[in-house]
């Protein structure tokens, strides 16, 4: 099925934390009873429809078997809006190692895009009685690094719908303001056609005047 925009998002963070259960859940996928590690998934796709009745396909890329410490091809990033950089809200060290993949991401940021957004995101919010994380050193993260946070249970859901209702409205706006500059560069270039067409006329009008006298 076509549709209007695609918009590429992807999933990073430490082994086990859930990328892959929340790519899925995402997509609307089943989630398998056993344990994940050995499937690897590219990307999932999933088409949404905008409350502009406009349809965006979504392509959820997942990291799989690259986590920790080893650099991901810099063409994985190529072309992402949308960063889900996630935790285990039960595993001190995933949080800790967060920084890695901030310092990965400005790295890739200065080659590829600026306008990129890297949501934070607590997953395993259902095992809140193993919390090793607060809430409040999570936000405190996020505001620190200008990331919106969600806490989520990817397994559960719990959280799910929030996270895709503010990633559709992102992408509303996103759309939105692209068409707006779109507008502007026609404007532009209509300004600069204008300003070139003027000089060409010059010269007969100068001819002209120069028979009439
Ligand atoms: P990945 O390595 O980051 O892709 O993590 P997976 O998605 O493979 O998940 C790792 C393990 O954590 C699996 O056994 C999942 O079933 C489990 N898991 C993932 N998300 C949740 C969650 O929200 N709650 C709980 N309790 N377990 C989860
Ligand atoms: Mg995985």
């Amino acid at each position: 099925m076509s549709s209007d925009y695609i918009f590429k998002y992807l999933t990073l963070g430490d082994f086990s934390v859930g990328k892959t259960t929340l790519t899925l859940r995402f997509t609307g996928e089943t989630i398998p009873k056993n344990s994940m590690s050995t499937i690897g998934i590219d990307f999932k796709t999933k088409i949404f429809t905008l409350s502009t009745g406009k349809t965006v396909k979504l392509l959820l890329y997942d990291t799989a078997g690259q986590e920790r410490f080893r650099k991901i091809a810099s063409n994985y990033y190529n072309g992402t809006d949308c960063v889900f950089l996630v935790f285990d809200i039960t595993n001190y060290e995933t949080f800790k190692i967060l920084s890695f993949w901030m310092d990965e991401l400005s790295e890739r940021l200065n080659q590829n895009q600026t306008d990129l957004e890297i949501i934070l995101i607590g997953n395993k919010s259902d095992l809140a009685e193993s919390r090793k994380v607060t809430r409040e050193d999570a936000e405190e993260v996020a505001e620190k690094m200008k990331m919106k946070y969600f806490e989520i249970s990817a397994m559960k859901g719990d959280g799910l719908e929030e996270l895709k209702n503010y990633c559709l409205q992102r992408i509303e706006n996103v759309i939105a303001q692209r068409e707006k500059n779109m507008e502007e560069e026609t404007y532009d270039v209509d300004r600069v056609s204008k300003l070139v067409e003027t000089p060409k006329k010059l010269p007969n009008q100068e001819k002209k005047n120069a028979t009439c006298c």
